[in-house]
């Protein structure tokens, strides 16, 4: 429920209100807007009694939120949530690119491929420490080592890092390293998981699930946002379809219904969602074109050797490329 207040209302109005929500077992998300302050109530709208709460002085309406999910909606908050991460915004209008190889494999591969997505205007670095692979036989990731050699990574280039946590004993590790926590699809529904992000005080990156809705995906991102961080990008990676010609189908769609329905700003990951680095570069021009606040793309120095997805990677010449191709995109969407 919102809990509108008068344009009048006192900060002690506020405050008893906030107090009378908490005693009936509601959380309370407080938004002090220009001419008026609402008062977001979050729990089991069941035990609300409307009137133990209108009547009480300075409320002048009580509004139900009517999407499931309270707190990443726009009914609650209209605008728009800038994410920072280290020195980079995230849905402030500029496209952010995150690049860098599926898998930290060796500190000269980190390092090479840092120093060349900077150079060709990359904002983030990505790299998986700890990877959830398909096949427990698949290389797992090099795990603290890998955080090492991220953070070397960032130290040369000045370019903040995101990495995925797998498991929520790895979270505070991830966390004292990274710049961003990533939450991969396979795990988007792991609440525990969701929940300790949501206390970690790092920006989160939440991959959208293999086969989730874009509602069940904004669900994931309540259970962040209920656990105390609202500093969410949503990532779209391709969901699963009966299409075979390429390894997720990209849900663009997705970017302006999310973009609808939520203040998070959302990004898309053409390289898990075609897995085919032909691919890429059309996909993540297509991304920009429907208004998603960034890209994420897998770069790796030498394609056919890499550990993990190799065949969806861009070489550094193409990801070069890319860029060039994204910025084009950019700017005639910044045009008046
Ligand atoms: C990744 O980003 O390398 C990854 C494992 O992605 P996803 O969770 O989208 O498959
Ligand atoms: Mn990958």
């Amino acid at each position: 429920m919102i809990v509108v207040m008068t344009p009048s209302a006192t900060r002690e109005d506020i405050r008893r209100v906030e107090e009378r929500l908490v005693e009936l077992g509601f959380k309370t998300h407080t938004i002090y807007g220009q001419e008026k302050t609402v008062i977001g109530a979050i729990g089991d709208k069941k035990v609300l009694s409307m009137e133990a709460i209108i009547t009480l002085p300075g409320v002048e309406k009580i509004v139900p939120i009517m999407k499931p999910y309270k707190r990443v909606g726009r009914e609650l908050k209209p605008e728009k949530t800038l994410v920072r991460v280290g020195n980079v915004t995230i849905g402030g209008g500029e496209v952010v690119v995150i690049a860098g190889p599926c898998a930290v494999e060796s500190l000269d591969q980190m390092l090479e491929t840092a120093k060349a997505v900077k150079a060709a205007g990359a904002h983030i670095l990505r790299g998986g420490a700890f990877k959830p692979r398909t096949s427990p036989y698949a290389f797992q990731g090099l795990e603290e080592e890998g955080l090492q050699y991220l953070v070397e990574a960032r130290r040369v280039t000045g370019l903040p890092i995101v990495t995925e946590a797998v498991d929520p004993r790895d979270v505070e590790l991830v966390a004292e390293h990274a710049d961003m926590i990533q939450i991969g699809a396979r795990n988007m529904q792991n609440f525990r998981l969701l929940k300790e992000v949501g206390m970690a005080g790092k920006p989160v990156l939440l991959k959208r699930g293999l086969a989730a809705t874009v509602e069940e995906w904004l669900m994931a991102a309540e259970y962040i946002m209920d656990a105390g961080n609202d500093q969410i990008v949503l990532c779209e990676r391709g969901i699963r379809t009966y299409e075979t010609s390429t390894r997720n189908t990209v849900d663009l769609s997705a970017v302006p219904v999310v973009q609808e329905n939520s203040h998070l700003p959302v990004i898309v990951d053409p390289s898990h969602g075609t897995g085919i680095w032909k691919l890429v570069t059309p996909m993540a021009r297509a991304a920009v074109a429907v208004g998603a606040d960034g890209v994420m793309v897998e770069v790796h120095p030498d394609p056919a050797t890499a550990l993990c997805d190799g065949p969806q990677s861009l070489n550094l010449e193409n990801f070069a490329l890319l860029m060039a191709e994204v910025q084009k995109i950019a700017a005639a969407m910044a045009a008046p």
